[in-house]
């Protein structure tokens, strides 16, 4: 199985980026990731040395696919993710919800348990739920840096993103150029103080070319029996608007259903979650269920 190392990182997402490797469709492939601050707070084995590139943020990759042409779209299915023994938090004195109660950047590194668990404090054990904050592909147009979101993907900070989900790409430049890293091991919604559980690992993703099968309006994703829009905006308002269009469109488009019948649809079932409120764009996703779809003979790709 091929694993690209973390020695392979850049701050961001474009058509011109070099490849650092390449598979076919259908291939199984390793991203080793560094956590968000380049691994530069927890001490270790792989601690950065002089000369190593240094991003805020920094993603692992990119990973040219080969097959892939503007057009298609490439499915990413998560199947494992491994973490380090510790991770770490940060607060900031100027971003986030809370800035007011912090002069300065406050860093703390915690233990993680049997895989499984964080240590939070002396009393209180939480339960790991991993995720990919950062994940995407070539953008359209010019080239985006690796702490934001977009209609690529990149910085989405959805904590749904994570082992069992299978995640939807667009193909905007040949090779998909596919990059990921920003791991959390634990993230709730909104990621409001500034960070989630930022955390190194490596990641396992089989890679799929869709050509002609049903196109999906990405970044896509399915999870626990429901499939989710995922769309970022300079303000939770727009991004809210594009999310449920997103939905609206492919639920529409897919089922055959008019306008009036799968509006109502969304309407009943949809739910709209917020994935960050605290990098550039923010990020909204609305879910819905996947056996709705399948009652009227969707099948997706
Ligand atoms: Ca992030
Ligand atoms: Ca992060």
């Amino acid at each position: 199985m091929m694993k690209i190392s973390r020695d392979y990182v850049h701050g961001i997402m474009r058509k011109e980026q070099e490849p650092v490797a390449f598979c076919d469709s259908g291939d199984v492939v390793v991203f080793e990731t560094r956590d968000c601050y380049n691994d530069t707070i927890i001490p270790g084995p792989k601690q950065p040395k002089e000369g190593d590139p240094h991003y805020d943020n920094p993603a692992t990759g990119p990973l040219f696919v080969r097959g892939a042409m503007p057009g298609d779209q490439l499915k990413v299915e998560i199947l494992a993710m491994d973490l380090a023994p510790q991770a770490v938090m940060r607060t900031s004195p100027t971003a986030g919800a809370f800035p007011h109660y912090f002069t300065e950047r406050y860093f703390k590194i915690f233990d993680i348990v049997d895989g499984e668990y964080v240590q939070f404090d002396e009393t209180l054990k939480l339960k790991l739920c991993p995720m990919i904050g950062v994940i995407g592909t070539a953008p359209a147009e010019e080239g985006i840096d690796t702490e934001t979101p977009y209609d690529h993907g990149g910085n989405m900070d959805c904590n749904k993103i994570g082992v069992g989900t299978t995640l939807y790409l667009p193909v905007n430049t040949e090779g998909a150029l596919l990059s990921m890293g920003d791991l959390h091991a634990l993230m709730g919604d909104g990621e409001i103080l500034i960070c989630g559980l930022e955390i190194a690992g490596e990641v396992t993703v089989r890679v799929t070319v869709l050509k002609d099968q049903l196109k999906v309006p990405t970044p896509f994703l399915v999870r626990d029996g429901k499939v989710m829009t995922v769309q970022s905006a300079k303000t939770l308002d727009e991004a809210s608007l594009k999310a449920a269009n997103a939905m609206m469109e492919f639920v529409t488009r897919a089922s055959g259903l008019e306008p009036w019948k799968s509006g109502m649809l969304l309407s009943l079932l949809s739910d709209m979650a917020v994935c960050q409120i605290v990098d550039p764009m923010m990020t909204i996703r609305v879910e819905f269920p996947l056996e709705i779809l399948e009652h009227y003979g969707v099948q997706l790709p």
